[in-house]
């Protein structure tokens, strides 16, 4: 999530653009100015321009990512528009905890977070957690196409007492995965709150470019993806002679990953409220599972800060009573387009 960067992340090298290891994160982070030195290079690679009359005179540089126009005077933030916006935390921290959250494998979890930055708190750190969840939800992202298999399932921790009712407790989880000659491309896993054919059609539409073959099971909610102007490739699992995991490979694949991603890194800590932006981290860290880059919110991504309400819906934080909780938050669909 180079939001400043115009170069593909495909074409930035590990160790020279982005640090791959902590040895090397020490190297190119050894204090606060030289992390405002890199985001000033990630936000103008050609060299600064002053947004106010367009210099491109050397600027002056300040406390705080501040720089000071030589013609014009004005003063730009670095960090302005981004979730580093008028931070107080040092960059340094910022910056490693984004450094853990994107190069881990498994993501991190608050807790996680909380020991390796030394954080005061789990709050605060599951507060940090979320604000890079909420940035990596980017708009505009392009639509999945060749070949898209789509399934549903289901999210969430076991509840053993409550015998015979299980699914109240999860989560509905529909996951779309391209395929581009039998390789797994992008996916969009996405919690929606029914398995309703308005819903799972509109998720399609939502997702993936129009025209594309989209293969799916024989759930009946998939049958007006035709009238969308999609390829619809029904295999009906149980007439087939294949089992479903070698007619639609990919998607079989991907959902047992999102589960074990969700139940191991969280530790099942999933609140059916903050699924989605769960999904859009584990969409995020999928479709550049190729590429370890360093996280930078775009300019104007930052989104609101937690709220109260956010923090009490903390994982390991719901005291009161979190069933009735859970159930009178019904799963809001939401639908930024990530990845
Ligand atoms: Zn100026």
């Amino acid at each position: 999530m180079l939001g400043f960067m115009p170069t593909p992340i495909s074409q930035l090298r590990g160790g020279v653009a982005y640090p791959r290891t902590r040895v090397e994160f020490d190297a190119f982070f050894p204090d606060d100015p030289a992390c405002l030195d890199y985001l000033q290079k990630l936000r103008w690679p050609q060299g600064f321009v002053c947004p106010e009359c367009g210099s491109t005179g050397s600027p002056w540089q300040m406390a705080r990512g501040l720089l000071l126009c030589s013609d014009c005077r004005k003063q730009t933030s670095v960090i302005a528009g981004t979730l580093f916006h008028r931070t107080r935390t040092p960059m340094r921290q910022w910056l490693m905890a984004a450094w853990e959250i994107t190069c881990q494998k498994y993501g991190a979890s608050a807790l996680g977070l909380q020991r390796v930055l030394g954080l005061g708190s789990y709050k605060t750190a599951w507060a940090w957690l979320h604000k890079f969840r909420r940035a990596m939800v980017l708009p505009g992202r392009d639509p999945l196409c060749g070949i898209v298999e789509v399934d549903e399932t289901y999210v969430g921790a076991e509840e053993a007492d409550v015998v015979g009712r299980r699914t109240l407790t999860k989560a509905m989880v529909v996951v779309a995965v391209e395929v581009n000659d039998g390789r797994i491309g992008r996916v969009r896993p996405w919690s929606v709150p029914d398995l309703k054919g308005k819903t799972l059609t509109g998720f399609v539409a939502d997702v993936v470019a129009p025209g594309t073959t989209v293969r799916t099971d024989g759930l009946r909610a998939y049958g007006g993806l035709a009238k969308k102007g999609f390829v619809h490739d029904v295999t009906v699992i149980g007439q087939s002679s294949s089992p479903a995991h070698v007619e639609m490979p990919a998607v079989h694949r991907v959902v047992p990953l999102v589960k074990r991603w969700l139940l191991g890194t969280l530790q099942g800590g999933v609140s059916r409220e903050h699924l989605p932006y769960y999904l859009d981290e584990y969409t995020f860290r999928f479709n550049r599972r190729t590429s370890q880059v360093i996280v930078l919110p775009p300019v104007g991504a930052s989104g609101p800060d937690c709220t109260d309400a956010d923090i009490q819906a903390l994982p390991g934080h719901r005291a009161r009573a979190p069933a009735a909780a859970a159930k009178s938050q019904p799963l809001t669909p939401q639908h930024p387009v990530v990845g």
